[in-house]
């Protein structure tokens, strides 16, 4: 199944003596279960990308579906909508609430707005096993590694059972043994649960955990990787 198609997509900002191309006619897709980076040099057009598919900025021309649903359709609430059930974001600033504990940090799509599911400390529980979380849940951020952070919001990113995670530099502030310890878990959660991962990054050694690496280049696809053999398993 195709989670993300990408269609002739081109963004220009600004007004006549004064356009930005973006993206210029970029087209790819992205199937279930797969973990692809997308790399290319600073102004390439990886962050209106990322916008974009977030429906933060709306393409000059071309298409974007996720899941299924044409994105240029959606009305505010129904952007809204799509971003907290089918999205699950992972920044490199973590973006955690610092007066929430780990636990509340990781169910807030869930609680943000009601109704809460039934299910909601089964599904905590759940992805704080799953990113080895299970003691610190009661603690606040600030108690945590930088490693140990990036983990809860990895956690969050997936409790709503998004189609799709966007991850945007995740291990840009990391070092690189926390760095390698969150690709790991990311690669697990792909593998074993078959999460959807896009994910931006300028580190070659970031890139080198996905199963295929897109590159863009002034906007516009340029090449792809596609790894061959099997991807390592923790
Ligand atoms: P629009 O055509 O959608 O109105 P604008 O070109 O007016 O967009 O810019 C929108 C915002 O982005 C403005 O706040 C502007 O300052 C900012 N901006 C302008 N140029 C750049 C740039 N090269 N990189 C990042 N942001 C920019
Ligand atoms: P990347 O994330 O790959 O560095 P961006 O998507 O941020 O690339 O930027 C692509 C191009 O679009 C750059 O030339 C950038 O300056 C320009 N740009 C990005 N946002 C805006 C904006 N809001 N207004 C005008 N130009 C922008």
């Amino acid at each position: 199944m195709r989670v993300v198609d990408v269609a002739h997509l081109t963004k220009i900002y600004g007004h006549r003596l004064n356009r930005v191309t973006a993206l210029n006619d970029l087209s790819f897709h992205i199937d279930a279960g797969e973990f692809v980076g997308i790399m290319g040099p600073s102004g390439a057009g990886k962050s209106t990308l990322l916008n974009t598919i977030a429906t933060i900025d709306t393409p000059t021309s071309g298409e974007v579906i996720v899941a299924g649903q044409s994105l240029s359709q959606f009305s505010e609430s129904e952007s809204a909508r799509y971003r907290r059930e089918q999205l699950g974001f992972i920044f490199q600033e973590f973006n955690l609430i610092p007066d929430l504990t780990v636990a509340d940090n990781i169910t807030l799509p869930l609680t943000f707005v009601p109704p809460v599911p039934d299910d909601l400390d089964t599904r905590l529980a759940r992805f704080a096993h799953l990113l080895g979380l299970e003691s610190m849940l009661t603690r606040y951020p600030e108690q945590l590694s930088l490693g140990q952070r990036q983990r809860v919001a990895a956690a969050r990113a997936m409790i709503s059972n998004p189609a799709l995670i966007l991850a945007d530099e995740p291990t840009g502030s990391l070092d690189s043994m926390a760095a390698t310890e969150l690709l790991q878990y990311l690669t697990k959660l792909n593998l074993e649960e078959d999460v959807t991962i896009m994910m931006v990054t300028h580190d070659a050694f970031t890139a080198s955990f996905c199963n295929r690496i897109i590159f863009i280049r002034d906007g516009s696809y340029f090449a792809e990787v596609t790894r061959r053999g099997p991807r390592q398993q923790f």
